[in-house]
């Protein structure tokens, strides 16, 4: 079963602690130094990570879709 995972671009303010955490889901851009989501569909094998991310992200902006 896979999932997807965004991120609140309104809320993000580019640190990148979630890419730290979920490196291939999460990338920080210089453009306009937010994070994106580079998943369409984040594996089980990934969940931990993104959930972690979720946990450590200062401004709650990463959240899970249904
Ligand atoms: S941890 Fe949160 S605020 Fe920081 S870059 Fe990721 S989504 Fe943005």
């Amino acid at each position: 079963m896979s999932h997807r995972v965004e991120v609140d671009q309104q809320m993000c303010e580019g640190h990148g602690k979630c890419q730290a955490s979920a490196p291939e889901v999460f990338e920080h851009r210089d453009e306009d130094d937010l994070s994106h989501v580079i998943l369409d569909e984040v594996p089980d094998t990934l969940t931990a990570k993104v959930d972690r991310a979720i946990r450590l992200c200062p401004r709650q902006a990463i959240r899970w879709v249904s």
